[in-house]
């Protein structure tokens, strides 16, 4: 994974981010601002500093990762199977929260709908996960990989079946948007996963 590439992601989301918010009137699924910054460039230092190790339980992930665990993630447990945590990383602009999953924990199929704009980015910081895109195979995650979920499409992501996995996810403003949960990953394809 290219460092810098992912630097000038995070930057140019941001620079787009402010001006599609300006004169945004629909209501959207973005959480109301906290004021809660933290600067990109902390948060590049944070991945780039994350030396593994690649397999890790909750508790070590909780240790090592280079964000925090959050609160029990309950509001959405009824879309994931197993357990995951939130951490609010930065609320100030977009919406960018720590994403902790426990091995084999991932949510379900789901779209992030929008009329315009829209859709989110992951980044992988801890552990290793997937996410697969409806019809397609799905794609392994590591520290530092960086995957844009297009609006309108569906997807799901989460923890290999043998360790925990952090992402961060960036909610990408737009206009008119929602989130749809849909049915649970076929248990047997899951498994199929290393
Ligand atoms: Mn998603």
């Amino acid at each position: 994974m290219n460092l810098n590439a992912l630097g000038l992601v995070l930057a140019g989301l941001l620079f787009l981010a402010v001006p599609a918010c300006a004169d945004d009137k629909t209501t959207s699924a973005t959480p109301p601002a906290t004021g809660k910054e933290t600067s990109m460039n902390e948060i590049m230092e944070k991945v780039r500093n994350f030396k593994g190790p690649e397999k890790l339980t909750i508790a070590e992930l909780n240790e090592k990762a280079p964000f925090p665990l959050g609160e029990e993630n309950t509001a959405y447990a009824r879309y994931f199977v197993g357990k995951s945590y939130l951490a609010p990383v930065s609320t100030s602009q977009v919406s960018l929260y720590a994403v902790n999953f426990e091995p084999g924990c991932r949510n379900n199929w789901h779209i992030h709908k929008a009329e315009k704009g829209g859709g989110q980015v992951l980044i992988a910081t801890a552990g290793r996960g997937y996410y697969q895109i409806w019809g397609q195979a799905a794609v392994e995650m590591r520290p530092g990989d960086v995957v844009h979920i297009p609006a309108n499409v569906k997807h799901w992501h989460g923890a290999a079946p043998d360790t925990a996995f952090q992402h961060l996810a960036i909610e990408v403003p737009g206009e008119g948007t929602s989130n749809v949960w849909e049915e649970a990953v076929d248990p047997a394809e899951y498994a199929k996963l290393k």
